[in-house]
């Protein structure tokens, strides 16, 4: 039986909630026990507090120190230590554990998966960002610790489990499969009148806003090309991407010999999360499993770079080097609020990030030293200060 001491950052959100809900499944057939040492949310305090009645942790944190109170009050009578802000939850991340999750979204999770990198525990990375942002330094960081980080993103985590670590040279390429998410057949007229509600609603997967959005622009798939670049050692050109709407095949790995192999499953989040779980052993949890007949079809396409214009600058981005992905980064989580908030078109959110890229020059690449985690963040800030511009600018023009 798996038995785990875990924490879960971002326990509250799509990825979070999945994690717990698997730990529970594990645990309901005997297959796993888990000790929980940290939950951490944000706004949903009564989530949160649920979470921590069910698996009753040491410490519960919220992002928001305005909720502080609330929180402490829906968890009274349960033992357990109740914190507030960015610093709490960056010290509930470095805390002793076997087992973290890294699953909060956005460059708020940077700081917490450097401090969990830094703890030598299993690092389970599903904040994308972090990877993007300074993902050299943040290995390097979970190695020096005696840590590993298993990847949660499932395409990710379909490479990890067909790439040969030990044989690196010999892998020619790798192929991401992307959904093509809900605009893969609007023309770029169509798409330029999308609504939020529209670009939310994903074919395959349930996720939160920002990451079904970066679904839609295929900007989630241009992070995903740094990810793995980063990851497992590739060059930008040896990270191709192609449209697969069914999303049965998670990705692909393409061998110098011209053998190509593939990590199949349902569009299921537990399947991902339960990998990184029990590495490198396999959890035997009561997962959906596959009907390839019922499936019948695997259908795949090439991604269209007149209407998906952000993988492109995303390979740009780790092609220019240095910090140039966490402007790329910071630039698409401007563009994407100011869509969902209804001040940008949906073509817009590609426009920020490429006229944030050309304004930041190459400024963006070259940095002093310090803690890459810490540039990491305030080349974000200026970047998200330039995209701000950009989305302004853009507004008043509409
Ligand atoms: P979500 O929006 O559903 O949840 C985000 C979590 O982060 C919540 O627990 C929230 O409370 C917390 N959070 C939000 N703002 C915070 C802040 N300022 N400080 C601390 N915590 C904060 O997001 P999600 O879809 O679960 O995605 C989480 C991460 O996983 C993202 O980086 C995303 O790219 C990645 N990811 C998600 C999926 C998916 O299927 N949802 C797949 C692959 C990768
Ligand atoms: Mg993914």
């Amino acid at each position: 039986m798996l038995t785990r001491r875990v924490t879960v950052l971002g326990s509250t959100g799509s990825v979070g909630v999945s994690t717990l809900d698997l730990m529970a499944q594990a645990e309901a057939v005997g297959a796993g026990k888990f000790e929980v040492e940290a939950l951490t949310g944000s706004s949903n305090i009564a989530l949160l507090a649920a979470q921590a009645r069910r698996w009753r942790p040491r410490l519960v944190v919220t992002a928001d120190p305005g909720r502080l109170e609330t929180l402490r009050e829906a968890v009274t009578g349960l033992d357990v230590e109740v914190a507030a802000g960015p610093d709490a939850i960056a010290e509930a991340a470095g805390r002793p554990a076997d087992w973290i999750m890294a699953a909060i979204v956005g460059a708020a999770g940077l700081r917490p998966a450097w401090a969990a990198a830094g703890s030598g525990a299993t690092l389970a990375l599903a904040n994308k960002e972090s990877l993007v942002c300074c993902g050299p330094a943040l290995l390097e960081r979970a190695r020096a610790a005696g840590g590993a980080v298993i990847p949660v993103d499932s395409e990710h985590s379909a490479i990890f489990q067909v790439f040969a670590g030990d044989r690196p040279e010999r892998v020619a390429r790798i192929i991401l499969t992307a959904s093509g998410g809900p605009f893969r057949s609007f023309s770029r007229a169509e798409m330029a009148s999308v609504t939020p509600e529209q670009a939310v609603a994903h074919p395959n997967w349930s996720m939160g806003a920002k990451i079904s959005i970066d679904s839609a622009t295929m900007a989630n798939k241009g992070l995903e090309m740094i990810e793995a670049a980063y990851l497992f050692g590739m060059a930008p050109s040896q990270v191709d991407v192609v449209v697969h709407p069914q999303s049965i095949i998670h990705s692909l790995v393409e061998y110098v010999d011209g053998s190509t192999l593939a990590q199949l499953g349902p569009p299921d989040m537990r399947t991902p999360i339960a990998y990184a779980l029990a590495w490198p052993d396999r959890l035997p949890w009561p997962a959906p499993k596959l009907d390839l007949a019922a499936q019948a079809q695997l259908t795949f396409e090439a991604i269209d770079p007149e209407r998906f214009p952000a993988l492109e600058l995303a390979r740009g981005a780790l092609q220019a080097g240095g910090w140039s992905p966490a402007v790329f980064n910071a630039a698409n989580e401007v563009g994407v609020h100011a869509f969902l908030d209804r001040r940008i078109g949906f073509l817009d959110i590609a426009m920020v990030a490429s006229e944030t890229l050309a304004r930041m020059g190459s400024g963006a690449a070259a940095r002093g030293a310090g803690v890459a985690c810490e540039i990491a963040l305030e080349v974000d800030a200026e970047a998200r200060r330039v995209a701000t511009t950009v989305v302004a600018q853009r507004a008043r023009a509409a």
